[in-house]
């Protein structure tokens, strides 16, 4: 893998360092919201956080990245997204130890910090609805008003909020705010809301709360709270630093910088989980790990190695400018690391029977097939061969157009790794004309491919050996949308995009029977159809499934 080029986030880490900046140490998070799966776009953000640790490991300080769960809005958050979220990012190769944290865990001490808030006249509760305090907000080029309860006493304040942490109110009822300007430039500065009423049980706090509060007050203070040096989130969040700054600045705690950079966007697909969970909730795809899902998960079930979406993630890069990467680049970052890193194989997905007349009944040999061919370290492996094999329907043609160089009446190919074959005959089905079965000769003296004589043969077809092969369900997948930006149009709904044809289940493939005990995730190149990994969940010896990861070629150039 390449060693991370340098980025603008880079520089100023090494600018920090070369002053003795937060006495050498580098400290980063990744702070996912357990309310949905992680997607290829928090990859990201992981590649990005934890590369950083890594790399920095020398920094005189040391270096880590914690894992963080923003946990702070208990009606959308499972330990379902908590252990997919664990395993995910193991998964894709990073570790942070001991430096498990989660956001619910300060909730004390949060509510200490807007007491002490409340205190300095910094925070007020106000009784204003939901939808007044919208109202009351302003525009950017209108300023705010001020609310009716904003000059309420620190002791009345202090009351307040103490009986909002009782339960005293209803849901809606109360907020806490910020005292800052309501004629702040900056919306986000027109005295945010920092707390919450909620009576809902958290799934880690239970009931012990009914007051949560938003993740503008916790972010900073989490960040803050674990020494982290360098807090780095997506370009959406520039215009709350000034109030990240503002809360830090105000209780007077250590002070993480916070940098954006522009978040991940690829075409044809997704990225937000609350589009993804509607996915999910109205079965259009079979579950977050539906392998036409751009979460990681999905990816992962489909077949995708960490290494590559890790190499995608570096090539990439970390920018200030927002932009949108094409799914065929994704698609060729994984093609090149399977390319060298799966070993061969041959399927039938949708068989033809050909029948070698001069080969003998009941005779059977076996050929050494390399398992890759330009890396001898991967072994070989026998195929075996008999009178009947299979071919692909497609790689027949009875009238076939003049640059067709697979098999037609008269016509001579190689079957891959064994012999030169010539189509003699066709046999159809009496009732629907169908062409069933083949009728072949074949050369003894081409055994391994080629014909003593030296006379041409282009084409060279994958099959298997009837008498050997064994049964597969083979499922291969398309883009899930059909439009390049599906969620682009806000007066459109994004599934109206959906591919209808996105899934294509092929029953009774047949594979050569070396395949016969793939585990499940194991990763191959099927001969001239692509690249295919076996079930995580559903393969078994006697259930063979496999799901396409990609094809060999780029199929989505337009
Ligand atoms: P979504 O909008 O998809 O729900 P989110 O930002 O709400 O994403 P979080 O769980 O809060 O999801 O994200 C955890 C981290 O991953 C955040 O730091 C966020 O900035 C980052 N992240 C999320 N989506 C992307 C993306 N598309 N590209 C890069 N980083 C991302
Ligand atoms: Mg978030
Ligand atoms: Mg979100």
């Amino acid at each position: 893998e390449p060693t991370a080029p340098t980025n603008f986030i880079r520089t100023i880490i090494d600018t920090d360092l070369s002053q003795n900046k937060n006495n050498g140490c580098v400290v980063t998070r990744f702070p996912p919201e357990p309310n949905g799966f992680l997607h290829i776009g928090h990859a990201k953000s992981i590649c990005l956080n934890f590369g950083l640790a890594r790399d920095y490991a020398d920094a005189p300080g040391g270096s880590r990245c914690h894992l963080r769960f923003d946990d702070t809005n208990p009606t959308k958050e499972e330990q379902e997204y908590i252990d997919s979220i664990k395993e995910t990012v193991q998964w894709l190769g990073f570790e942070w130890g001991k430096h498990e944290y989660y956001a619910s865990d300060y909730f004390e001490q949060l509510y200490r910090w807007a007491i002490q808030l409340i205190e300095a006249g910094k925070a007020y509760v106000d009784d204003l609805t939901a939808e007044e305090i919208r109202a009351h907000r302003g525009t950017l080029t209108e300023p705010g008003k001020n609310s009716p309860y904003r000059d309420r006493s620190v002791e009345e304040n202090l009351a307040l909020f103490e009986a909002m942490k009782n339960g005293d109110f209803p849901d809606g009822s109360k907020v806490l705010r910020a005292k800052i300007d309501m004629s702040a430039p900056n919306l986000n500065l027109r005295d945010p809301v920092m707390y919450r009423i909620l009576h809902a049980e958290h799934h880690r706090t239970g009931n012990a709360w009914c007051i949560y509060p938003m993740y503008d007050f916790t972010h900073g203070q989490s960040d803050s709270l674990e020494g982290v040096t360098h807090s780095i989130c997506t370009l959406e969040f520039e215009a709350h630093r000034p109030l990240y700054d503002w809360f830090i600045e105000q209780l007077g705690i250590h002070h993480p910088q916070q940098i954006e950079f522009a978040r991940l966007n690829i075409n044809y697909t997704v990225m937000s989980k609350r589009k993804l969970l509607e996915l999910v909730n109205g079965n259009y795809v079979q579950g977050w790990e539906d392998p036409r899902m751009p979460t990681l998960a999905g990816l992962r079930r489909r077949g995708f190695t960490p290494a590559a979406i890790r190499n995608f993630c570096e090539r990439i890069g970390v920018s200030k400018k927002d932009s949108c990467v094409d799914m065929g680049f994704l698609e060729f970052c994984v093609r090149e690391d399977l390319d060298r890193s799966t070993p061969r194989a041959m399927a039938v997905l949708n068989p033809l029977r050909l029948v070698i007349e001069n080969y003998p009944e009941g005779q059977s040999e076996e050929f050494e097939a390399p398992n890759h061919p330009n890396d001898p370290t991967m072994g070989n492996r026998k195929v075996p061969f008999s009178r009947v094999v299979y071919i692909e329907r497609d790689d027949f043609m009875e009238d076939p157009p003049k640059k067709f160089f697979r098999l037609a009446p008269g016509r001579e190919v190689r079957l891959k790794y064994a012999y030169l074959v010539r189509c003699e005959d066709v046999v159809r089905d009496p009732d629907s004309g169908e062409i069933i079965e083949l009728r072949c000769s074949y050369d003894p003296d081409s055994r391994g491919g080629s014909a003593p004589d030296g006379r041409k043969v282009k084409g060279t077809l994958h099959w298997v050996s009837e008498a050997h092969a064994v049964k597969a369900e083979v499922r291969l997948y398309d883009r899930l949308f059909n439009a390049a930006n599906p969620d682009g149009d806000k007066e459109v709904d994004f599934k109206t995009h959906l591919n209808p044809d996105s899934l294509q289940t092929v029953k009774d493939c047949l594979l050569e029977p070396s395949l016969a005990e793939a585990a499940p995730e194991s990763r191959y190149q099927f001969e001239r159809l692509g690249y295919f990994c076996a079930d995580r969940y559903e393969c078994k010896p006697d259930n063979l499934v496999f799901n396409r990861t990609v094809t060999l070629r780029d199929s989505w150039a337009k």
